[in-house]
C-alpha cells in the first residue's frame, strides 16, 4: 500500500506560538498554508482545556488539545465541537488528596489553586478574574506556592514521588503531576492521527521555547528551537534541528514556512 508523508505539528503556546501579549498574527501566514494543506496543528501547553478552548476556536482547530504539561488530551467532538477529555497521568483528585494529607499528617506548610478562590489566584498570580477562572479549572495538576523550608520541601517531594507524583519548579508556582510530560503529548496526537489516517506516514515538527519543551522536541521528527529575545535557547538533539530567526510567532511563522516549502520539493503531499 502507498504511504503518503505527512507533517503533523505539535507546538509550545507561550514564548512559541504566542507572543507575550497572547497574540499569534504574525504566525497567521503559516497558520494558513497548514490551513490549506489540511495539515494538523496540535497545541502542547501546561495551560488548561479551558484556557487553550478559546485559542483552538479562534485558529480554527479541529485537533485534539495537549493540556498541562501532557496530564491529559481533549479529543474534539466533530458534531458539537466540545471536547472529552482523556487524563493520561493522575486525576488531579488524587493529587489534591494525597498532598493534602500529607500537609495534615506532617504540617508542611503550602497553599495552591484548590485552597484559593478565583480572586485569590488574581491577586497572587496577576492573571484576570476570567483567567484565573479558567486556569483553576484543572483535572490533571495542582501548581503550589511553598512556604516551607527547602529540607521539609525534598521530604514532601520524596513522599510524593512514592506515590508517582512530581514536584516540578515552573515559573511562579511548584506544579505537582503524575508522571506524564509534554513528550507524552506527541505520542498521544501520534496515536490520535495515525488511528485516523493509517496510510499516512506521519513527520512530527514540533516547537517549543523552554526547558519544558525539551523532551517534546526530542520525540519529534524535526525540533524546532525558538529563541527568546535576548538570544538564549534551548539544544534538544533530534534527528533534525531547525533553530528559527526570530523569537515566538514570528519564528514560528519564517519556520514553518521553510520547511513547508522544502516539503513541496521533495514530498509529494
Ligand atoms: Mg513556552
Amino acid at each position: 500500500m502507498a504511504t503518503k508523508k505527512k507533517f503533523l505539528v505539535v507546538t509550545d503556546l507561550d514564548s512559541t506560538l504566542l507572543d507575550h501579549n497572547y497574540n499569534c498574527d504574525e504566525a497567521e501566514p503559516a497558520l494558513a498554508c497548514l490551513r490549506e494543506l489540511g495539515l494538523p496543528l496540535v497545541l502542547n501547553s501546561s495551560k488548561t482545556v479551558a484556557e487553550m478552548e478559546n485559542l483552538a476556536m479562534h485558529l480554527g482547530l479541529h485537533s485534539p488539545l495537549v493540556a498541562e504539561n501532557g496530564g491529559l488530551l481533549a479529543i474534539p467532538n466533530e458534531s458539537t465541537g466540545d471536547y472529552s477529555v482523556q487524563i493520561k497521568g493522575l486525576p488531579r483528585k488524587e493529587i489534591l488528596e494525597a498532598a493534602h494529607n500529607l500537609r495534615c499528617q506532617m504540617g508542611y506548610k503550602f497553599e495552591g489553586f484548590a485552597d484559593w478562590s478565583d480572586q485569590e489566584l488574581a491577586e497572587r498570580s496577576g492573571l484576570s478574574i476570567t483567567q484565573s477562572k479558567l486556569s483553576r479549572a484543572r483535572l490533571a495538576t495542582e501548581p503550589i506556592s511553598w512556604n516551607d523550608t527547602e529540607p521539609q520541601r525534598l521530604e514532601f517531594a520524596d513522599q510524593l514521588g512514592v506515590l508517582g507524583i512530581r514536584m516540578l519548579r515552573g515559573g511562579r508556582f511548584w506544579h505537582l503531576m503524575g508522571a506524564p510530560d509534554k513528550a507524552d503529548g506527541i505520542a498521544s496526537a501520534l496515536e490520535y492521527y495515525q488511528e485516523r489516517e493509517p496510510d499516512t506516514d506521519w513527520l512530527v515538527i514540533a516547537l517549543g521555547d523552554s526547558a519544558n519543551d525539551t523532551a517534546m522536541l526530542e520525540a519529534a521528527d524535526i525540533a524546532v528551537v525558538i529563541p527568546h529575545a535576548d538570544g538564549a535557547h534551548i539544544s534538544p538533539k533530534a534527528p533534525r534541528v531547525v533553530h528559527a530567526s526570530f523569537p515566538a510567532s514570528k519564528g514560528w511563522n519564517a519556520a514553518i514556512l521553510l520547511l513547508l516549502d522544502e516539503c513541496r520539493e521533495h514530498c509529494s503531499t
